[in-house]
């Protein structure tokens, strides 16, 4: 069951007319929660980057956090599987087209729910091969948009070059990746990039922060050079749906031992077991 515009129904009996601007223009927002035991994992974080992205492209939140939570369990006890990944998406509604914004117009608010698929657990041991590529993104991608035209092709590189991610570099200095946020260790210190309307702000990002910050682990929000990234001891890719990942092949050449690091090993450990503790409480 996925839910469209106040209605719960089964996904081929959703519709959504030709002239909404999410369609026409790629005018909407959007988020990914994770479903642990059927519970949505950091849901006041996501509500709240969402609200950050709605401010972003000025358009009122057309539900406030309760109604949120409420709809998204709604959509959670109506799919099977105990874990899930929750897709939310709001654009500025149907209106004829004209860039402007239109008045008196509803949002189309549409919520579905998919299966986690965890990442083989291989790739634990094996790491992911990665491309680099210029980040030619516009300055906002702090907004979560709905309109991805370059993250697909940035991500389309990678996959073409059988990698599972693209890094972006702006002006000499990472960003993130298509998909993903990245994280570097360099020097023996976790490095990762500092927030900024060049990145998506992460809801992983700042859970791997904080179990760095709590578990006495070295590490630095900062700037973080092409040289850098390149002669990094470690790499490792963050998203919702695929935690954290080693990257342990860059443009060809392996990085590092060309093995997932022990900072990878522990930093993966405290993932699983700070999810296992918050899923208790
Ligand atoms: N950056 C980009 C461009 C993304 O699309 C994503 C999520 N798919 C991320 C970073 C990671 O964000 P999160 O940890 O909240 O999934």
């Amino acid at each position: 069951m996925i839910y469209l515009n106040g209605q719960f129904m089964p996904i081929e009996e959703a519709r959504i007319p030709v002239l909404d601007r999410g369609f026409i223009f790629g005018d909407g927002v959007y988020e990914v929660i994770p479903v642990y035991s059927r519970h949505a994992f950091r849901l006041a974080e996501h509500l709240r980057r969402l609200q950050h992205s709605l401010d972003g492209i000025r358009l009122k939140n057309p539900h406030s956090t309760t109604e949120w939570a409420a709809l998204i369990n709604r959509i959670i006890e109506n799919n099977e599987g105990e874990d899930q990944y929750i897709y939310l998406h709001i654009t500025r509604g149907v209106a004829k087209r004209d860039h402007a914004f239109p008045k008196d117009v509803q949002p189309t608010v549409f919520l579905m729910s998919n299966p986690l698929i965890h990442p083989a657990a291989d790739l634990r041991e094996t790491g992911v091969a990665a491309v680099t590529a210029t980040d030619n993104r516009w300055l906002r991608c702090d907004i979560k948009a709905i309109s991805l035209l370059p993250n697909v092709l940035l991500r389309q590189m990678a996959v073409d070059a059988n990698a599972a991610e693209t890094l972006m570099l702006r002006e000499g200095f990472l960003t993130e990746g298509a998909a993903s946020n990245i994280f570097v260790v360099y020097n023996d210190i976790l490095l990762a990039p500092p927030k900024s309307h060049l990145m998506l702000p992460g809801i992983t990002y700042d859970v791997v922060l904080e179990l760095a910050e709590a578990n006495s682990m070295q590490h630095e929000v900062r700037e973080i050079s092409e040289y850098e990234v390149r002669s990094a001891q470690e790499l490792w890719m963050t998203s919702s749906t695929k935690e954290v990942l080693p990257i342990t092949s860059l443009d060809g050449k392996p990085v590092g031992t060309g093995k997932p690091g022990h900072v990878y090993h522990r930093m993966y450990a405290l993932y699983q077991e700070y999810k296992a503790e918050i899923m208790r409480a």
